[in-house]
């Protein structure tokens, strides 16, 4: 039992480090990120608006999957995406949302990014999708996360923001990073005038063949 409290406390605390490491980072500002990690049948969320800087373990709420909560708060209002996310994904442990500039200014585009980079290939395919707009915390926003979602470890959202799916927290951040990067390059090309080249999907399933046999480094 006590390893179990041990467990769930670690997970808890790797919550809030998440919260202000995406502040500190720049990834987010304020309290519009959110972060959920699965435990047991269910997940821990951050909660409601709460600056992440107060932010205890106990703050952090229990989430059943049929979205009953327990907790000292309500939980992040996007509770759902988190919720629908790790129960339609067996791959998933991990989401991380968050309002970073670059990816929120191809979503406010409503664009995507195509496979301008290589890296692309570490969310599953050659595009990231942008999920229509729906308002924030709503099933409808929910439903068309998890299809933009599909065969893939990211996605933006329309005049909002973006979602990153890890099988651990650390994975979801890092690709949430690796995502912000993709959109800040895109954003780079697009000033130069004319729509940048894009690798092919064979080109793209090559590197997720050779990060299946050798990992990802390339030095
Ligand atoms: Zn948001």
């Amino acid at each position: 039992m006590k390893a179990d409290n041990d467990q769930e406390l670690a997970k808890r605390r790797a919550i809030i480090d998440t919260c202000l490491r995406m502040n500190a980072s720049g990834l987010n500002q304020g309290t519009s990120g959110n972060v959920s990690i699965r435990h047991g049948d269910g997940l821990l969320i951050s909660p409601a608006s709460r600056p992440y800087d107060t932010l205890e373990p106990e703050d952090v709420v229990h989430l059943a999957m049929d979205g009953t909560s327990s907790g000292r708060w309500p939980p992040s209002s996007e509770w759902r995406f988190h919720r629908d996310i790790l129960a339609a994904r067996p791959d998933a442990g991990a989401v991380v949302h968050a309002h970073p500039t670059y990816c929120t200014t191809l979503a406010i585009m409503e664009r995507g990014i195509p496979a301008i980079h290589y890296m692309i290939a570490v969310f599953g395919g050659a595009d990231i999708r942008c999920a229509p707009y729906a308002i924030y915390g709503s099933q409808e926003l929910s439903d068309l996360a998890l299809e933009a979602l599909t065969d893939r470890k990211a996605c933006l959202l329309a005049h909002h923001g973006m979602i990153a799916v890890g099988s651990t927290i650390e994975q979801a951040y890092w690709l949430a990073w690796e995502l912000e990067t993709l959109a800040r390059q895109y954003h780079g090309c697009l000033q130069l005038g004319s729509p940048p080249p894009v690798l092919s999907d064979q080109q793209i399933q090559d590197v997720i063949d050779k990060i299946a046999g050798y990992g990802l480094a390339d030095d």
